[in-house]
């Protein structure tokens, strides 16, 4: 399928051709292309437990260099906080995306959450119906550096998500697209050029074709057992059948990947990325493997049939790279891991996993602070879950303030599901972290995703094997986002034609991933700019970080 859709992308190819520049004389050539690949709620856990079963793309991926324990270091294992770090090589902290949504509770507009992709200050918006834009972004992305060194370097972003595409390849991309039910959409105001016109007449031609589900892979086959998450709902056994024109079913199936790959594959082609005197780069987030962690957790065939996808899907890019005769360097990563469901936890010896009391909520929560102080307001605590960032109402006087804060911390810290809660004042006086991040404490990593002006008066944090998700019925039975390791290890894959392979078990970080692609390709970064730290690609003696 996705090479018949790359014949037919490629004959709409409209661009002028490229003079082909030689190829790479020796390792140390920069590679002309870098290909960086973010795959959504990929922990390092999915990563190793389907090691032995590739045969594809991450099958190439895992004879690269191999950094399996990776760390989105912070605190807030969300999309927007992760996808920031993977090609700024700054910290939430830094690059200002602490979240994929705060609140701003001085914002003129009425809705006061701010969503981490838009821009709250155009007229008519809200955080759920916005316009989309980079703005929150406070760093440079590895694309923009490029272009700021060299003009000619070309920058393309696309993603099955907006915020995924915006913050890999930042304000300057050239080029940047997500997926909508409409097709692949980009920026207000940026017209659609022919390539991705013809993409998503694709698009609206696969949609409307029933897919009758996939095959079960023989490595699923144990996990085909149901789980029930109450009224009526089970997961675990799914095969992604999935009737015409339902956007919600194609965005929760592997289809959704092959679709982004194939345009991916299409764009390098027609841009002619990869093939000029200087290198180029293409992000590409695949957002299929969290929207089905959500849907159906992670750990039944609906996931295990995803990665066996993704796999062969990325072995079919790739190869369409190599035929293009291009010198490419891959990383692939995450945003951040992920959590089975409770119910599934429980009966794979699990038994003390729970989800979260509703009295953590934040509406409930004000209730009971209300009640405590005889404060009333209706939105006394504000905030987007039961566990994160937490706002106090702005219009609390100074006295009432601090025994809203009094009240509100001997609550949490006497409930039995909180691990801890950090205030304001606590985080900014906190030093910012350093050493190996599997050692950090959960101040370092609340820090290293603490903003001063975007964060709450107060960080909740829950214990671990607490799910977030108090119905499992309605919406999704699974979830990321704390600060324990499930959420914030996720693999880093570097490959090269020709790279000598090794792996290294001990912690990294995703910030350490554009310095040492910048130094590859010879473009000095300021230390004092970045969080992150170069890792030597080379095995053995040489020194990819210092060019020997
Ligand atoms: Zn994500």
């Amino acid at each position: 399928m996705l090479k018949k859709a790359l014949a037919v992308l490629l004959a709409a190819a409209s661009l002028p051709a490229i003079a082909q520049a030689p190829a790479a004389e020796s390792p140390a050539a920069a590679p002309r292309l870098i290909v960086a690949i973010s795959v959504d709620q990929f922990s390092a856990d999915l990563f190793s437990e389907y090691r032995p079963f590739y045969s594809g793309g991450l099958k190439r991926l895992s004879e690269g260099a191999v950094f399996p324990r990776g760390y989105q270091s912070h605190a807030a294992t969300e999309t927007c906080p992760g996808h920031s770090t993977i090609l700024t090589g700054s910290r939430p902290s830094r690059t200002g995306i602490i979240a994929n949504s705060w609140m701003d509770l001085n914002a003129a507009r009425a809705d006061k959450t701010i969503y981490c992709a838009e821009d709250e200050s155009r007229p008519g918006t809200s955080s759920s119906n916005y316009v989309p834009s980079s703005i929150h972004l406070r760093v440079p992305t590895l694309g923009g550096r490029m272009k700021a060194a060299n003009p000619a370097a070309r920058v393309v972003s696309v993603a099955g998500k907006d915020r995924a595409a915006i913050m890999m390849g930042g304000p300057r991309a050239d080029q940047t697209w997500w997926l909508s039910p409409k097709g692949y959409v980009s920026y207000p105001g940026v017209a659609t050029p022919p390539l991705v016109a013809r993409v998503n007449e694709i698009f609206t031609q696969r949609l409307a074709t029933v897919n009758p589900g996939f095959e079960l892979p023989p490595q699923c086959a144990p996990k085909d057992f149901p789980v029930s998450v109450g009224g009526g709902k089970s997961v675990g056994t799914g095969r992604f059948a999935r009737p015409a024109d339902n956007f919600g079913a194609f965005r929760a199936s592997p289809e959704q990947d092959a679709l982004t790959l194939a345009f991916a594959a299409a764009a390098i082609e027609n841009v002619g990325l990869g093939k000029q005197a200087q290198t180029d780069i293409i992000s590409i987030g695949l957002s299929a493997t969290d929207v089905i962690g959500h849907a159906y957790g992670t750990e039944g065939t609906e996931s295990c049939i995803q990665i066996d996808r993704l796999d062969r899907e990325l072995g079919a890019f790739f190869d369409q790279l190599d035929k293009q005769g291009l010198d490419y360097i891959v990383i692939l990563t995450a945003d951040h891991g992920g959590h089975d469901l409770p119910e599934r936890h429980r009966q794979n010896a699990m038994p003390m996993e729970q989800r979260v009391d509703r009295a953590l909520m934040p509406r409930a929560l004000s209730e009971a602070v209300a009640a405590k102080t005889g404060i009333g307001s209706k939105d006394l605590i504000q905030g987007d879950g039961p566990s994160g960032d937490l706002y106090f109402d702005r219009s609390l006087s100074r006295t009432q303030r601090a025994k809203v804060e009094a009240a509100t911390l001997a609550l949490l810290r006497a409930h039995p599901q909180v691990e801890t809660v950090f205030t304001k004042a606590q985080l900014a006086a906190a030093p910012s972290p350093s050493g190996p991040p599997e050692s950090w404490s959960l101040l370092q990593e609340a820090k290293a995703s603490f903003d001063p002006e975007r964060s709450g008066d107060l960080l909740l944090l829950l214990k671990p094997r607490i799910t977030p998700i108090a119905d499992p019925v309605k919406g999704s039975v699974a979830t990321h986002g704390s600060p324990w390791d499930t959420d914030r290890r996720v693999p880093i894959l570097f490959w090269r034609k020709g790279m000598q392979h090794f792996e290294q078990p001990l912690g990294v970080e995703t910030v350490d991933i554009m310095p040492t692609l910048a130094a590859l390709i010879h473009l000095p970064v300021p230390r004092n700019e970045i969080d992150g730290r170069c890792l030597d690609l080379t095995a053995g003696e040489g020194d990819s970080c210092t060019g020997q």
